[in-house]
């Protein structure tokens, strides 16, 4: 098998990591690199597992992207779902990987069993707080089943729906573009739906996000800007939220300006500004100054920021 290559690529999770903290996006996409292997360095394999794991704020947003997917594919499948089913299942899943990652099950395998911050850090956690995120999730799955651009894509039929979590590609000036649209199809009215369902609170990162989504759309679905709608379906309330973001050739242009520009600001700091070696040093992507940053920071650890 050939050897992997660390290939310079962007998506917005990872301008979100490198807006966050430069040594955090370092850990994540240059620290870490061959981490899966035992014959790695121990930086990297540390790192490699810290990066693969969730915490109780970003587990739930994995555990209703998980069921979406599952509802979508049970009623593809003309299986019975309801709201009550998904949450009991989605429940047994968090109960199984909360006890995966007590028993440390994560070390063996970060990639493909599930672990936790809070476990591998020995953080102390009321359990409260982790009442609290199952009812989150159980909130975000009946506000799913609930929420219009749900009811929406039922309307269109199944053979209307065009894709469900896949991960995608596309070319920009060269760059390879991650994204990973949560659902799409086409609507009763002839549109090309493009839906994100989301955990969090609303925010402008979001509506970049998507339409990225809808710059993937127009290049690789050939879909004319017009006739696509972006949609972020805010699920963690006490109702659905739904928010549309406008799309138009304009929108477009304006999101690969500005992707344009996050390239060029990463590009600089590798070494040479070279994306074609795509070499960082570490020195070179500084730890935050802002310190309460680092309290909820899977590498709090290894930076010396624990408190
Ligand atoms: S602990 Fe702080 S400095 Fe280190 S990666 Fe995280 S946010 Fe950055």
């Amino acid at each position: 098998m050939a050897d992997l290559v660390n290939e310079f690529s962007w998506s917005n999770s990872k301008y979100s990591a490198y807006e966050y903290c430069a040594r955090a996006f370092w850990n994540k996409h240059y620290g870490s690199w061959g981490g899966w292997d035992s014959r790695g360095s121990k930086e990297a394999q540390q790192l490699y597992l810290l990066k693969n794991l969730k915490n109780r704020r970003t587990w739930p947003g994995t555990v209703l992207h998980d069921e979406a997917r599952l509802v979508l594919q049970d009623i593809m499948h003309g299986r019975e779902i309801d709201a009550d089913k998904a949450i009991e299942r989605a429940k047994l899943r968090m109960r199984q990987q909360f006890a995966f990652s007590v028993a440390g099950a994560y070390r063996a395998s970060p990639k493909k069993t599930l672990g936790l911050v809070e476990h591998e850090l020995k953080e102390v956690v009321a359990k409260k707080e982790w009442t609290e995120v199952a009812q989150k999730v159980e909130r975000a799955i009946r506000n799913l089943f609930d929420c219009d651009a749900f009811s929406r894509a039922l309307s269109a039929g199944c053979a209307a729906w065009r894709g469900i979590e896949s991960k995608a590609e596309f070319m920009l000036d060269g760059i390879r573009i991650w994204i990973e649209p949560d659902f799409a199809f086409s609507n009763i009215d002839g549109y090309v739906e493009v839906v994100d369902w989301k955990t969090g609170k609303p925010n402008e990162d979001d509506a970049r996000q998507i339409v990225g989504y809808a710059a993937f759309a127009e290049k690789v679905w050939k879909e004319s800007p017009w006739d696509i709608q972006a949609r972020l379906v805010y699920l963690s309330g006490e109702e659905p939220i739904e928010v549309e973001v406008p799309i138009s050739s304009a929108a477009i242009r304006q999101w690969e300006t500005d992707t344009r520009g996050k390239i060029d600001e990463i590009a600089k700091l590798l070494v040479g500004a070279d994306i074609g070696r795509n070499l960082a040093r570490k020195q070179d992507f500084p730890m935050t100054e802002h310190i309460s940053k680092c309290a909820g920071c899977e590498y709090r650890v290894v930076c010396g920021r624990q408190a």
